[in-house]
């Protein structure tokens, strides 16, 4: 294979964007409640983007390197060879069909799995021995109480940036790489010792990168998330925008990458000057932004609840908008709203999306992407090519 992907996702909620990767697992349990795996394949952005399909319901957790092995044993069999943006896993199962594919890789399956003799064990334990649990502690929670009464930066922050964790008393921290106006998702040397140092103090020593280009602490006391806080805030580290609108994916773009067509941080960085001066974006609540400096669709464009995608034309760059893409349980392709628009009129064009949303939307509650599937694309292209509407008035 010319490169393959595979993401795994252990939660109900898929953080992973497992359908838009050449195999994707979900790890489920049975009606028998044993753990296992929802098996997906064929999935993939880039030029041609697909959504992965379910090959397998529920594999049993000690079926899954021959099952693996079985579909990356077929696709080598029936990949294609002559043309190299052809050869991908997407295009077999697209060309060849699911059902079709299903039963060659069943096939060589049966064959594998007789010959197996099961995972390295002793890899296996040395694996769960260094992701094992960290010594979970009480601690009385008033103080983290009273501060979120009393400070509404803090408040602000522990709304937007946390998760709930499993142990008792303890948070999940998105620490966001992306304050208003900076590149998104890089970090300062300092600010990358400063994590370390974080991770050490109050995570059990563990932090970790998100697709989302943020920085996950994923085990932190609640009491001493007011220190925590404080800290990130001395380093510029404090913004409260996880999953917001100026929570955006940049890709590289022109400013580094040789294949780019159109830059990308400059817009993302604009979008978020711009909603955070409008102090829209914690009432706009959970909107995606995505955005790709060329076809290859690094910044997942195409999962994006709003996409954007630079492109040349005629030597100018030119930025196409797509709409309602998910990369969650629920994944879905963005559709392309119409013609694109030139660098200067791209941001005007998100304001008027955002401002169609929060007029058609039922509730607070109601996300732009829950809104954009109740009425579908057509008040939300009317909203991007106002001109349009004006002239079929006319
Ligand atoms: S999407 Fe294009 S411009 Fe952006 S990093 Fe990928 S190859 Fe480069």
């Amino acid at each position: 294979p010319r490169k393959f992907k595979i993401a795994v996702t252990g939660s109900p909620n898929d953080r992973a964007v497992t359908r838009a990767h050449d195999i994707g697992l979900r790890m489920i349990r049975n009606e028998a409640g044993e753990a296992g795996f929802e098996v997906i394949v064929g999935g993939g952005l880039g030029r041609t983007p697909m959504i992965g399909k379910v090959i397998r319901e529920f594999l049993p957790r000690a079926d899954l390197l021959p099952y693996l092995e079985a579909i990356v044993s077929v696709y080598n069999a029936l990949g294609r060879r002559d043309n190299k943006y052809k050869a991908r896993i997407k295009i077999t199962v697209a060309e060849n069909g699911l059902d079709e594919f299903r039963a060659r890789v069943d096939t060589r399956f049966r064959h594998l799995r007789s010959h197996f003799r099961g995972a390295d064990q002793a890899m296996l334990e040395r694996i769960e021995r260094a992701f094992a649990p960290p010594a979970f502690r009480s601690a009385p929670l008033g103080r983290y109480e009273t501060v979120r009464e009393t400070d509404p930066a803090f408040r602000s922050w522990t709304d937007a940036n946390l998760a709930p964790h499993r142990a008792e008393g303890y948070a999940i921290v998105t620490v966001s790489l992306k304050a208003h106006g900076a590149t998104p998702g890089d970090a300062t040397s300092g600010q990358m010792r400063a994590l370390a140092d974080l991770a050490e103090r109050f995570g059990h020593d563990e932090l970790r990168i998100s697709h989302e280009q943020n920085v996950i602490l994923p085990h932190v006391h609640r009491s001493d998330l007011p220190e925590v806080h404080s800290i990130l805030g001395e380093h510029g580290l404090a913004t409260a925008n996880v999953g917001l609108i100026s929570d955006i994916i940049a890709c590289p773009g022109m400013d580094y990458c040789a294949l780019a067509t159109a830059r990308s941080i400059p817009i993302a960085q604009e979008i978020a000057r711009r909603f955070d001066a409008l102090k829209l974006e914690h009432g706009i609540g959970e909107l995606k932004i995505k955005i790709s400096g060329c076809i290859n669709a690094c910044g997942h464009h195409h999962v994006g609840h709003i996409g954007i995608l630079g492109l040349d034309r005629a030597g100018v760059e030119n930025y196409q908008v797509t709409l309602g893409g998910d990369g969650t349980e629920t994944a879905a392709i963005g559709e392309r709203a119409g013609p694109g628009f030139p660098a200067e009129e791209i941001v005007p064009a998100v304001e008027r999306l955002v401002h169609a949303y929060l007029d058609l939307r039922s509730g607070r509650r109601e996300t732009f992407l829950q809104t954009y599937r109740r009425l579908g694309i057509g008040p939300f292209k009317a909203a991007l090519y106002p001109e349009r509407v004006d002239a079929n008035a006319a």
